[in-house]
C-alpha cells in the first residue's frame, strides 16, 4: 500500500476522557503518511465510575473537522474522519439503547466502535467490586455482554475483547484467558456471522505484556474462521497514537493474517501488511 494505516480507535477533548486537542493527532497522522484520520470520542451512558453521560456533540465535532479540512489541512493529502465509540448498555438499562441508536441516525458515523465498559456497579476498568462478584463470575457476565452487544447493536467493530481480563491481569492474577474459550469461541462465531470486525487493541496488549495472550486470541480468532481484523492504539493523549503498531502488526502476520481492514463511511476496506 502507498500509504500507512491509520490508527482507526482514538479519543480527543471531545471525550470526557482526554484533554487531548484533535489537531495534533492528525499532524501525527500526516507525518505517519496515512491516508485517513479518524476519531471516535465516547459515547457512553451513566458511565459506573462517576454516573455521568458520556457524550461528544458529533455535530460540532464534524463541523470542526470539515473547518479544518478547508483551514489548516487544505493542502495536505489526509481525509478527516468521524467515529465513535459506543459503550453498550443492556436493554433493561433505563431507554439508553434508544438514545444510543437515536445518536447513530443522527450523524453520518464512518465507523462505530462497539464497547463493554461497566455493569451495574462495576466499571471493568477497575477491579473495585471484582471480588465481591467473585473473578469468574465477572468474565461471565463481561462475555454475556459482549454477545448481547454484538446481537443488539448496529455497529462495525468490537473493541478490546479482553478488556474486563486486563483488570484480573493487572492485579497479579496468572489466570489465563484460555479458562474462557467457550465464551471466547461463542463471541468469534457471533462476530464472524455478523460479518463484523475484531480489534487488537494495543493498550489493552501492553496492559496485559504477554504476546502469546495476544497470538492465542489471534490462532482462535483464525480457526473459528475470522479474518476481519482492526490494530487500534486506543489513545487518550497524543504520544500514544499507533502505539506499537509494528510490533502487533508483525504479530498478527506472522499468526497467519495478510490483512487489516479499516471504516470510510461505513464501507469497509483491506489493508495489505
Ligand atoms: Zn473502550
Ligand atoms: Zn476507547
Amino acid at each position: 500500500m502507498d500509504f500507512a494505516l491509520h490508527d482507526q480507535h482514538v479519543h480527543s477533548s471531545f471525550s470526557s476522557d482526554s484533554k487531548q486537542e484533535l489537531s495534533f493527532y492528525i499532524d501525527k497522522a500526516i507525518e505517519l503518511g496515512c491516508k485517513y484520520y479518524i476519531t471516535t470520542d465516547h459515547l457512553d451512558f451513566n458511565i459506573n465510575d462517576s454516573h455521568i453521560d458520556w457524550i461528544a456533540d458529533y455535530k460540532e465535532q464534524r463541523k470542526y473537522l470539515d473547518f479544518l479540512k478547508k483551514t489548516k489541512y487544505k493542502d495536505n493529502d489526509i481525509e478527516l474522519l468521524l467515529g465513535i465509540e459506543v459503550g453498550y448498555k443492556t436493554k433493561d438499562n433505563l431507554d439508553y439503547q434508544d438514545r444510543i441508536n437515536k445518536i447513530l441516525n443522527d450523524n453520518d458515523f464512518d465507523l462505530i466502535n462497539l464497547s463493554v465498559h461497566d455493569y451495574k456497579d462495576v466499571d471493568f476498568y477497575f477491579y473495585d467490586n471484582y471480588e465481591k462478584y467473585g473473578l469468574d463470575e465477572i468474565m461471565k457476565i463481561y462475555f454475556n455482554m459482549e454477545l448481547d452487544a454484538i446481537n443488539e447493536m448496529d455497529f462495525d467493530c468490537l473493541c478490546h475483547i479482553d478488556y474486563a481480563f486486563k483488570t484480573i491481569k493487572m492485579n497479579n492474577n496468572d489466570v489465563k484467558i484460555d479458562k474462557y474459550e467457550d465464551y471466547l469461541i461463542r463471541i468469534f462465531k457471533s462476530l464472524i456471522e455478523k460479518d463484523k470486525a475484531l480489534e487488537i487493541n494495543t493498550k489493552v496488549q501492553e496492559a496485559i505484556n504477554d504476546d502469546e495472550h495476544v497470538r492465542y486470541l489471534l490462532r482462535l480468532y483464525k480457526k473459528c474462521g475470522g479474518k476481519l481484523l482492526t490494530l487500534s492504539s486506543d489513545a487518550h493523549e497524543l504520544k500514544r497514537y499507533e502505539s506499537n503498531f509494528d510490533y502487533y502488526k508483525q504479530i498478527i502476520k506472522e499468526e497467519g493474517f495478510d490483512y487489516l481492514c479499516y471504516f470510510v463511511r461505513r464501507k469497509r476496506y483491506l489493508y495489505k501488511i
